[in-house]
């Protein structure tokens, strides 16, 4: 118990320490490298308008700017969207790669890569909304030669949707502290697709096996630094249903858990090159963690059984945890992220690997044009 709760908290506090420390990196204003940002997209009629309204915003040299959209084969009104928009403003330089078939968002950027011209090559999801300074915000910390990649800051539009969006925002701000802290030590390689750019040099291709984390981990192992930068925001919407973040974040934990056993076996090997402080807490918060979990669920179980006084205590500890809204909040979300890399465990043991997903609908759909208005992000 004291482990499980323990690691996370006490890891949790030193990277707060750490989070607020001053960059030791050097970040240039004026560094404007060529740049192309690689959109994947997927049946996203829905959306696609309001992302190339977006992305039209981008304050960026527009002699520098190389935009690809990278389409698997949507069977919705996406690329008739993408032709109206073309149309309407020419001006906006926009590329299309359509690939033949299905081949999932990482093999379809890949595909696109031989085309991207530019110096720094940038991924963004078609449901992320950037600030139109975030990508300039972001580049600067790429003016220094130690640093190999960046990543943008998650931020959702949606915070009070529901109970399931509200326990998200806990998660993150928790995430956001702790990848910080990693940040200003060394690297963090917990990478999303909202906003995460790359030198164009250090990537042969983007990682197939764990997506945005597992390239900012083949980044690190080149000898340079992958960076989350607070200042380069990004607005996305969460699903307000739970089925939905429960198949989100199975995905995505299946991933995190592959890339933390890959840094295990290069750690074992000499080779990892981050650092302890950071590999060695983080490794336990998602492959040992999860399996505490259960034990500590069925000692409690057997204590109870033994000794009926014990239930008193724990009911009362439960009414207690659930009588206050954060409280109960992140209960649940802790309960529900144990559980669900506890799957991500079993099954990256079985192999089980995924790269095609249905789109989801709720975070789609609680999208509107006057939420993006608001933000100044169309
Ligand atoms: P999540 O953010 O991890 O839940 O994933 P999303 O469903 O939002 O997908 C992330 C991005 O990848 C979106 O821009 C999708 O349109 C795109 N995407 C998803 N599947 C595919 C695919 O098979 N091919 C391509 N090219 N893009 C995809
Ligand atoms: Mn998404």
């Amino acid at each position: 118990m004291s482990l499980f709760i323990g690691v996370p908290g006490f890891y949790y506090l030193y990277m707060r320490h750490y989070s607020e420390k001053p960059w030791n990196v050097k970040n240039e204003g004026d560094y404007f490298p060529p740049v192309t940002i690689l959109v994947p997209v997927y049946n996203e009629e829905k959306i696609i308008q309001f992302k190339l309204e977006n992305l039209a915003r981008i304050d960026y040299p527009k002699d520098r700017l190389q935009i690809i959209l990278v389409d698997d084969c949507s069977n919705d009104r996406s690329m008739r969207r993408i032709q109206e928009f073309k149309q309407s403003r020419p001006h906006v330089a926009l590329e299309t790669l359509n690939n033949s078939s299905r081949m999932g968002k990482t093999a379809g950027l890949n595909e696109a890569l031989s085309l991207a011209k530019g110096e720094i090559v940038v991924i963004s999801d078609a449901d992320c909304f950037w600030p139109p300074d975030s990508l300039q915000k972001a580049l600067g910390f790429l003016s220094d030669p130690s640093v190999g990649a960046v990543a943008g800051l998650e931020a959702l539009l949606n915070p009070r949707d529901s109970w399931v969006t509200e326990s998200e925002i806990l998660y993150n701000d928790a995430v956001h502290t702790i990848r910080t802290g990693e940040s200003k030590i060394h690297s963090t390689i917990l990478f999303q697709g909202g906003l995460g750019a790359y030198k164009r040099s250090l990537l042969k291709s983007f990682d197939l096996e764990a997506d945005d984390s597992g390239t900012a981990l083949n980044v690190v192992q080149k000898g340079v630094r992958t960076l989350l930068v607070s200042e380069a925001v990004y607005f996305t919407t969460s699903p307000n249903q739970w089925k939905e973040k429960i198949a989100i974040k199975s995905r995505r934990a299946s991933q995190l858990v592959r890339l933390w056993f890959r840094c295990l076996k290069l750690s074992v090997k000499g080779e990892l090159r981050i650092p302890w402080k950071i590999f060695v807490p983080e490794a336990f918060l998602y492959l040992v963690n999860p399996l505490i979990f259960p034990l500590i669920v069925v000692f409690s179980v057997i204590i109870v059984f033994e000794n009926p006084v014990w239930l008193l205590g724990f009911a009362t500890l439960l009414v207690v945890g659930f009588s206050f809204r954060k409280s109960r909040t992140l209960i649940l979300e802790v309960v529900q992220d144990h559980l669900v890399l506890l799957g991500a465990i079993f099954s990256s043991v079985l192999k089980k690997r995924i790269s095609l997903w249905t789109t989801v609908r709720t975070s789609r759909a609680s999208l509107s044009r006057r939420m993006l208005e608001e933000h100044g992000l169309v």
